[in-house]
């Protein structure tokens, strides 16, 4: 927040994703969005006013951060119904250079979800997470330790290429983060391993390291999560795979089914 108060941009990112978890049945102060829709008319005169009305149900549910959102009845649970409450999804401006929204891949009853950055060039192209060179990589880490494709879902905290492979901006993860949580909600994994220092910082809200967080276990609304170098980091500094097969046993141990046969 600068001296002449919050980024307009921002405010209007937030002001997106409270409306679109409201849309999904996920809980949220219902004064909260009017507040912020009033702050935002008071920066951009255009923007819509919200009604005073609450809707059913919204009444003083609240949400703390990291906290399992509150599901109203008849919210959108499968990942079948995420994925249409997405829709040809325009509410951050990665849509503009996009080719395909890609929303995930794997099993809907996974044991482990992987969460990575965001599409490149052959996701966009494909509509798939991890296809690409670092995604072979993955794939090929993932076989090593004997996980089975049938126990992973794969997703990214953005579902739109980012620019150039840039890191995902924070209004950006905001817009997409509703439905993050709605797909580990379908999901419900048992443990949750992200890729990357934007996955981590993302999902857990710790800007440290990725040095610093991989390889400790953290917990998201009760999950436990376990951070891990991103693979395309470990196409260019491939002296780190040795570390990344460790966390890679770690998460394998903790799904309970002991190391592969050597
Ligand atoms: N990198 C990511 O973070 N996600 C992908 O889907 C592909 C590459």
């Amino acid at each position: 927040m600068s001296a002449a108060g919050p980024d307009p941009g921002w405010l209007a990112a937030l002001a997106d994703n409270l409306a679109c978890r409201e849309r999904l049945g996920l809980g949220l102060v219902r004064g909260d969005l009017n507040n912020l829709q009033r702050l935002l008319g008071r920066i951009n005169p255009d923007t819509p006013q919200p009604s005073t009305q609450p809707s059913p149900g919204q009444m003083g549910r609240m949400e703390r951060p990291h906290e399992a959102p509150v599901k109203s009845p008849g919210a959108v649970s499968g990942l079948a119904q995420v994925r249409a409450a997405m829709g040809e999804c325009t509410r951050c401006p990665l849509h503009e250079g996009r080719r395909n929204i890609v929303f995930g891949k794997g099993a809907e009853n996974a044991e482990l979800m992987i969460i990575g950055e965001g599409p490149g060039a052959e996701e966009d192209r494909q509509g798939l997470p991890f296809v690409g060179r670092a995604g072979k990589l993955l794939d090929r880490m993932l076989a090593a330790v004997g996980l089975k494709t049938s126990q992973v879902y794969i997703t990214n905290i953005v579902k739109c290429r980012p620019p150039g492979n840039r890191d995902p901006k924070a209004d950006e993860v905001a817009a997409c983060r509703p439905f993050l949580e709605e797909q580990i909600q379908a999901v419900s994994p048992k443990i949750i391993c992200t890729l990357g220092k934007p996955a981590a910082g993302a999902l857990l809200g710790n800007q440290a390291p990725i040095s610093a967080l991989r390889g400790n276990w953290h917990r998201f609304n009760g999950v436990p999560v376990l951070p891990m170098f991103h693979p395309a980091f470990l196409l260019r500094q491939p002296e780190r795979k040795g570390l990344a097969y460790q966390d890679l046993k770690a998460l394998v141990n903790a799904l309970g089914q002991g190391p592969p046969e050597a």
